[in-house]
């Protein structure tokens, strides 16, 4: 057999192949015994590719067991995201950041601001009354964070648990300077995040429903209704949703599903106060946006007696937890919740096209066509110029 020149046939960097070795040998085990050599080697690994910044190699190796092994990818995105997002101070302590995600839509802008000190007290209250077991310690970060100011990537999430842990044997609040955060752009739905940390006791429950008189439902109901009120003063001109407290990678997953369907709640409810018409009015045109590497639905909404195209909905895929086939009847059923009866699913798969002037996505017609969305002009002044 012909050598390589170079000895590896992959092309992949040194530290990439060895998470590839790792999570390969870690969803290949067939033991307890076996599993603990892989996950330990494994979280050494990925520590140490965290805190020297080493997102490429990181990524390559996701992007390669994607395609070539999904158990694997499942192993070692857990690795990642864990090691992230939990910590252990040099006290022996083990820290975890959790994400509070706050769905909201509004004509008007959606704050993503400092959330003040009283208001901060009270949230912190509730948390630890409904989502958090008896007696675990908990801090809170000051600001109502956009998806743009949220740490980017594994690495900068791994630096922000590490110096939000730092804060938690004092119980101290995280200020952030949001003159230092990045802007937000203006969009009717949205997605608004509370973070915190808290300390972990091994063997003892950390959440509320871990205890034997707790349960998950009321926990989000109480949450939702409690912290709800609670916000309702920051997010004045706003409707809000709370998406349950998690852990943060965990949270973020759930949220990114949960404003799915919220966006087009928003977008139904938007559209029959701007153009005073009832939802059932309305009509929704659904498709699929491929490119060969990235695939979603957009709905495009017109009204009944004018086939124009006035708003429309990007649905993305939130990768290998969406069946495919299923995602067509979870959107009809998103329109229909909202009182959209008159609805269209195309049978043509759409190129993934953008306006080249403001970028904004096009949007499928009943006549088979990607438009751009266009509110009649009398209806468009005072409203958020992208929408999605
Ligand atoms: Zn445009």
């Amino acid at each position: 057999m012909k050598r390589s020149r170079f000895g590896r046939h992959s092309g992949l960097p040194q530290d990439t192949e060895n998470l590839l070795w790792l999570a390969n040998g870690l969803a290949d085990s067939g033991s307890r015994a076996e599993d603990a050599f892989w996950e330990q080697k494994l979280r050494a690994e990925v520590e140490t590719l965290l805190n020297s910044g080493s997102e490429e190699s990181i990524n390559a190796a996701l992007d390669h067991l994607f395609t070539a092994n999904m158990r694997a990818y499942g192993v070692l995105a857990d690795a990642i995201e864990s090691s992230a997002e939990q910590t252990l101070l040099p006290d022996g302590r083990e820290v975890l950041l959790l994400a509070a995600p706050v769905q909201a839509w509004s004509r008007f802008s959606i704050p993503a601001t400092t959330i003040p000190a009283k208001m901060l007290t009270n949230l912190r209250v509730h948390m630890q009354a409904h989502v958090l077991a008896e007696g675990v310690k908990l801090t809170l970060a000051d600001t109502l964070f956009s998806p743009d100011q949220l740490p980017q990537g594994y690495c900068e999430t791994a630096k922000f648990t590490q110096k939000f842990a730092q804060l938690i044997p004092d119980n101290q609040v995280l200020h952030i300077n949001t003159a230092l955060l990045p802007e937000t752009g203006r969009f009717l739905s949205d997605v608004r995040y509370i973070l915190a940390a808290v300390e972990v006791t091994p063997g003892s429950p950390l959440f509320r429903w871990q205890e034997e008189d707790g349960t998950r439902e009321e926990a989000a109901n109480q949450w939702s209704a409690q912290a709800g009120a609670c916000l309702a003063p920051l997010l004045t001109g706003c409707a809000t949703q709370m998406v349950m407290p998690d852990a943060y990678f965990a949270a973020c997953r759930q949220s990114d599903r949960a404003s799915r369907p919220y966006s087009i709640q928003a977008s139904t409810a938007f559209l029959s106060t701007t153009l005073e018409v009832a939802p059932s009015d309305l009509h929704a045109i659904i498709a699929l946006f491929h490119d060969h590497q990235l695939e979603e639905y957009r709905v495009g909404f017109a009204t009944k007696d004018n086939g124009s195209i006035v708003h429309g909905v990007v649905w993305p895929l939130l990768g290998p937890e969406d069946d495919a086939a299923e995602v067509p009847g979870q959107i009809e059923a998103a329109l229909k919740e909202s009182g959209i009866q008159h609805i269209t699913q195309l049978d043509s798969r759409f190129p993934l096209e953008y306006c080249d002037d403001c970028g904004a996505p096009l949007y499928p017609s009943a006549e088979g066509e990607a438009v751009h969305a266009e509110l009649p002009e009398d209806k468009a002044e005072q409203v958020p110029k992208h929408l999605h």
